[in-house]
């Protein structure tokens, strides 16, 4: 796995290839769009969608902690999927949590936070609204907050679209731009959406085991 570093609002950032943020000198994991309870949710409409996203989720999340020092998880929104999260989504939950006793967390609403209700307390979650400010940088869900601090944002689930000769692959990227960035959402079956960039921003997309800037 190679992660990219790169120079953000004077502080060095990591764009790691399993679609999150590390913050070396705050020993920080910034996580957007994990929608944890989502393929559940899904099921329960019939439709057919893959067991396991939530191990997978918490896996992943153990394994970025192994690689990278982490003190504290920043969510940017939407940790929840939905009101009606299942028993079983919630007990992994818990037990990930006791496994985890000291690791600070704090989760900035989104939109399906405040559809789905605040993570029960027993997760030990902080729980705040945007921006949550900590050095240079704004902590935010929706992209286009007002902040005098440098916007990290999620809500997009962004995608770039890479054109061959008779095909096209997307590609989950990460949008850098001047004030803000915004990026790729960490869930296991989130979906996303293809993006544009701007004439200001640059994007990294995650390819495989890597991160590669793309334009
Ligand atoms: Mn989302």
């Amino acid at each position: 796995m190679m992660a990219l570093e790169l120079e953000v609002a004077g502080e060095m950032l990591m764009l790691l290839p399993q679609k999150a943020m590390y913050w070396p000198s705050n020993s920080t994991l910034i996580i957007a769009d994990i929608h944890f309870g989502k393929a559940a949710t899904f099921r329960r409409l019939g439709v057919p969608v893959p067991h396991g996203t939530t191990a997978q989720n918490l896996e992943l999340l153990d394994e970025l902690m192994m690689l990278y020092p982490t003190q504290h998880i920043i969510f940017l929104g939407d940790f929840l999927h939905a009101p009606d999260i299942s028993a079983a989504t919630l007990q992994s939950l818990l037990n990930w949590r006791t496994s985890h006793p000291a690791l600070e967390m704090t989760l900035v609403r989104g939109n399906h936070d405040v559809r789905a209700g605040d993570p029960p307390q027993e997760l030990g979650i902080h729980i705040v609204n945007e921006p949550f400010r900590s050095g240079p940088f704004a902590f935010c869900h929706y992209p286009d907050v007002e902040s005098d601090g440098y916007v990290l944002a999620g809500h997009v689930h962004p995608s770039f679209r890479l054109s061959g000769r008779h095909e096209t692959l997307r590609l989950p990227c990460f949008l850098i731009g001047t004030g803000r960035a915004i990026l790729p959402s960490f869930g296991a079956f989130t979906g996303s959406y293809t993006i544009k960039p701007d004439a200001d921003e640059q994007v990294f997309i995650v390819a495989g085991d890597s991160v590669i800037k793309a334009v």
